[in-house]
């Protein structure tokens, strides 16, 4: 069999084969620490549990439209609207998961040869869609040590090419955990509309923000065409299994996505867009109570950073990932040996990009005892 160049060149996905690593070592009675998790810990609500199970009871199990189920798209109209976004439900499809939701966009935005600009460090999965359809992601240094946003609008703006298709951004970010401020969005966006190109954006844990800090959405007319967002229910409703994601563009380029998808995914599931519903209409304080969860967690790893010699860490305002540079230069063969001889996992920094190297993505989604116990056996893993 000859298989395809692009798919023998495919990277297989780091933060994913983490785990499956670290499943063999507890499958064997290994009592592992696991900070290498994307993904909430915590369990979907029951309302939306239910809401799924009676769609398949009532027999809600056949194809639906690729751009989701009526009464879920007007549901996240009005949620979007509720975060300052004017969008029509002509604006949205959904999707098996919002990676296959970026997986469309960028098949519609990359030929052979283009590039796409993404931030250094950023999720690894990026680099590997625009890869395998023939494009180039070029790095563009995003967040300091110290913190410090750079001019984003301005270090993009710098790289925009004859070649470059679109500005892809993720805040908040995942390794970071650093959020992308309205303005900086703006700017971004204005540049990418001068310039003719669009302006990607992952919102997938836009509703894991700590401190009080806003939510940022760009101030704009969906239909004015640059602006293409992807999200999904992943994260922001513990949904991870469900599979459930959607995109929000102009209606031209919906169209086009729903075409994609007709020849491709087809649909969301139907009963999961049912339980969809039941997430964007029900009631959110369980919500409150896992964000605060979260901002607690957070706190307890800083604080227990702070006691390991040689580590560095910026406060994250999102997501659920600390990401500090850590005593060691290589970031590889510190998360391995960290996993081997303490038991602790991790994702190497290096993963993330080239800027991520000497770090590591450590996942607060584990309860602040196990977190406790895995900062001790890294301070006496370090010394
Ligand atoms: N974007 C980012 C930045 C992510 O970290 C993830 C999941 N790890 C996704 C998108 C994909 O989420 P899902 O496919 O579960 O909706």
């Amino acid at each position: 069999m000859k298989l395809s160049i692009r798919v023998r060149d495919l990277q297989s996905s780091p933060t994913i084969g983490a785990g499956e690593a670290v499943r063999k070592l507890m499958a064997s009675g290994e009592d592992v620490v696991r900070f290498d998790v994307g993904e909430p810990d915590f369990e979907t609500p029951t309302h939306i549990k239910e809401a799924g199970i009676t769609a398949i009871a009532k027999g809600f199990t056949h194809y639906t439209s690729a751009r989701g189920i009526p009464e879920l798209r007007d549901a996240l109209v009005a949620d979007q609207k509720g975060m300052g976004l004017d969008a029509k439900s002509s604006n949205i499809a959904f999707y098996p998961g919002s990676k296959f939701g970026l997986f469309s966009i960028l098949s519609l935005l990359v030929d052979s040869g283009d590039e796409v600009l993404i931030q250094d460090p950023v999720w690894p999965t990026y680099a590997s869609i625009i890869e395998y359809l023939g494009g180039t992601p070029v790095r563009i240094d995003s967040s300091s040590d110290d913190g410090s946003a750079n001019s984003l609008a301005q270090s993009f703006e710098e790289r925009i090419t004859e070649r470059t298709k679109a500005v892809l951004i993720d805040s908040p970010c995942n390794p970071t955990g650093e959020r992308v401020g309205t303005e900086q969005l703006e700017d971004l966006l204005e540049s990418c509309g001068r310039k003719g190109i669009a302006l990607v954006l992952d919102r997938i844990y836009s509703a894991l923000i700590y401190d009080g800090l806003p939510d940022s959405i760009p101030n704009c007319n969906i239909e004015d065409g640059n602006l293409i967002i992807v999200s999904g229910f992943s994260k922001e409703f513990a949904m991870t299994g469900w599979r459930l994601g959607y995109t929000i563009a102009s209606e031209a380029f919906t169209d086009l996505l729903v075409n994609l998808q007709d020849n491709t995914a087809t649909c969301a599931p139907s009963f999961v867009q049912k339980a969809g519903v039941a997430a964007l209409t029900g009631e959110r304080t369980w919500q409150k109570a896992m964000v605060d969860e979260y901002r607690a967690r957070r706190d307890v790893m800083i604080a227990e950073m702070e006691r390991i010699r040689g580590w560095q860490c910026i406060v994250p305002s999102g997501a659920f990932y600390c990401f500090p540079r850590v005593s060691d230069p290589d970031s590889s063969a510190f998360a391995s040996a960290l996993l081997d001889k303490m038991k602790v996992s991790s994702v190497a920094g290096v993963y993330f990009g080239p800027r991520g190297q000497g770090h590591l993505r450590l996942s607060y989604t584990t309860p602040r005892d196990r977190i406790v116990e895995g900062m001790r056996r890294i301070r006496e893993f370090v010394g």
